[in-house]
């Protein structure tokens, strides 16, 4: 077992293209629940999620189901949207049906960041205007679209290589009142979290998120809101804009959407949706998006949270995994929506050395793309509390190792 598994990481190694130049090389052989397994039978507590995708927790039967039901229905037929596919209907017709009132056209993708770029393009068409305004500090995905929405702007380690990005963007900061003066009649979009989440989970504060909705009606400007990590139950509500009652123009959903399948989304009245259908039409063509398989399992997620009244109990598991861990001497803060936490050390030294703390205990967490000095806590929104409760005494056991 030992030497299958050695010979699999040098394969990993030598011919699964990377980017982290450190990857954690722990060998995945089952999950289930809030947990995954090694070859080994070694026990890690998944307090990722896949980065908020397995809201229903690993091998959710209900998901594997419509999965190999899809599949041996069909999969692949033809490009999307000249066939009518069950799943995809279903799934619209759902998210329709959970979203505010306006938001009921759904154009199906692979991934975020393409649900971001959809949206992007489709704010451009309908409002002929170019300029894009998003939040510093923001992660909405790694394509040059998506790449020149996040962080910072003006110069940045994550984008100098990359430069030449999108022209016409600017970032200004969340939760600043007085930067919603930049956004003008010449701003096409605001692309906005509700949460912010790679900043290191930072909620907007009272009243900013209805001041930008204000802001972005007056000049004409569409507000997107990217729901790809928030979207599906994990900051208490099925969607974060519903906690704070403020309905975009247009929405991007991924992550948990797909219910651990590969689907992304922009949503939005049918009216703006429909001007991707002229001047050009074809507005927006994608092979795979929206592949039955992923709408059947993204549907069976969806409607597992809502039967089981999952999102319920997600914000007392949350103030749950507060309580128990707010207290430890080597927290400094801890920020959080729903199941979304950051829990704050104030020191990167100490983060990286209790990730390797918790890899040892059977714990995987990670840190976030513009916050490398609080650790994540986002695990299955199916967690027990029992399973809350034990997995906080790992955590506090690791943080007495620092
Ligand atoms: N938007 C947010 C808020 C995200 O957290 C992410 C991924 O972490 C993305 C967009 C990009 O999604 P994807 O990795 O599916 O392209």
């Amino acid at each position: 077992m030992k030497t299958q598994n050695n010979i699999l990481r040098k394969q990993f190694l030598a011919h699964v293209g990377q980017t982290s130049p450190s990857p954690q090389l722990i060998t995945v052989d089952r999950a289930e629940g809030v947990y995954f397994y090694t070859p080994e039978d070694k026990q890690y507590f998944d307090l990722i999620s896949g980065v908020s995708v397995s809201n229903v927790g690993h091998g959710n039967s209900a998901v594997v189901d419509a999965v190999c039901r899809q599949a041996q229905d069909y999969m692949h037929i033809m490009v999307y949207g000249e066939m009518v596919e069950r799943p995809q209907v279903e799934y619209a017709t759902l998210i329709s049906s959970l979203l505010p009132e306006g938001l009921d056209s759904v154009y199906f993708l692979n991934s975020g960041a393409e649900a971001v770029e959809g949206a992007l393009k489709l704010a451009k068409r309908y409002t002929g205007r170019t300029e894009m305004v998003s939040m510093r500090r923001a992660y909405h995905g790694s394509t040059h679209g998506a790449m020149s929405m996040m962080g910072f702007p003006e110069g940045e380690e994550w984008k100098n290589a990359f430069r030449p990005l999108l022209p016409d963007c600017k970032a200004i900061e969340f939760n600043n009142f007085t930067d919603l003066e930049q956004i003008s009649s010449r701003t096409a979009c605001v692309l906005c979290e509700p949460v912010q989440g790679e900043a290191g989970v930072r909620p907007p504060v009272d009243g900013y998120l209805q001041a930008l909705r204000r802001r972005c009606s007056e000049v004409g400007a569409l507000l997107i809101f990217d729901e790809i990590q928030t979207g599906m139950g994990r900051t208490g509500e099925m969607f974060a804009m519903t906690k704070y009652g403020v309905t975009p123009d247009i929405v991007c959903l991924a992550k948990a959407f797909g219910g651990g399948m590969p689907l992304g989304a922009f949503v939005s009245s049918k009216e703006i949706m429909d001007c991707l259908q002229s001047n050009p039409v074809l507005g927006h063509i994608t092979t795979f998006g929206g592949h039955p398989v992923c709408c059947a399992a993204g549907l069976a997620a969806a409607r597992y949270l809502i039967d089981n009244s999952v999102v319920e109990e997600v914000e007392s598991k949350g103030a749950l995994y507060e309580s128990l861990l707010e207290k430890h001497p080597q927290v400094v803060e801890i920020r959080r929506s729903g199941l979304l936490l950051a829990v704050e050390l104030g020191s990167s030294e100490k983060l990286y050395k209790l990730m390797d703390i918790f890899i040892e205990k059977g714990i995987l967490s990670d840190w976030f793309l513009y916050c490398d000095t609080a650790f994540r806590i986002s695990p299955p929104l199916t967690i027990t509390t029992e399973e809350v409760c034990q997995s906080a005494e790992l955590i506090s056991q690791a943080l007495n190792c620092l």
